[in-house]
């Protein structure tokens, strides 16, 4: 394992436009804010969810679309840079009507019924996504 030290700047808090895309409306807030690096939660509920399994051998994600209305259980993510822009990756734990669990990699399909937000921005310099030959995964960089 290998760390780097980054100490938290701020902390805001917020509210997910409804009927927006979780991970466009978070990315846009942080292009808007030039947000480089930091962690979010999220509670609240969608209207239907788009998952990611990542497919190891095949180096690929799986997507499963879950199209019903959701509660989100657990929702977090962290804030980098990939390719010059903020990036938003986001993990999901979402239940149905039947309290029955589906989770993984959310992924461009996850729209927003409700949503409470903390940002946690952090100080110091750019996190930077690296292309990460092993994985061929976008990583932080050693
Ligand atoms: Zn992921």
């Amino acid at each position: 394992m290998w760390c780097n030290n980054y100490e938290l700047k701020t902390c805001l808090t917020g509210r997910l436009d409804y009927n927006k895309d979780l991970i466009e409306d978070i990315t846009s807030f942080c292009e808007n804010e030039n947000i480089t690096s930091g962690y979010i939660c999220v509670l609240g509920a969608l209207k239907s969810a788009t998952l990611g399994f990542y497919n190891q051998s095949k180096k690929l994600y799986d997507a499963k679309i879950i199209d019903k209305t959701l509660e989100i259980v657990n929702c977090y993510g962290n804030i980098s840079i990939k390719e010059g822009k903020p990036f938003v990756h986001i993990h999901l734990v979402v239940s149905d009507s039947d309290y029955i669990c589906y989770g993984g990699h959310a992924m461009p399909g996850c729209i927003v019924f409700a949503g409470e937000i903390f940002i946690f921005e952090t100080k110091g310099p750019p996190l930077i996504r690296q292309f990460d030959e092993i994985t061929s995964l976008y990583m932080w960089p050693k």
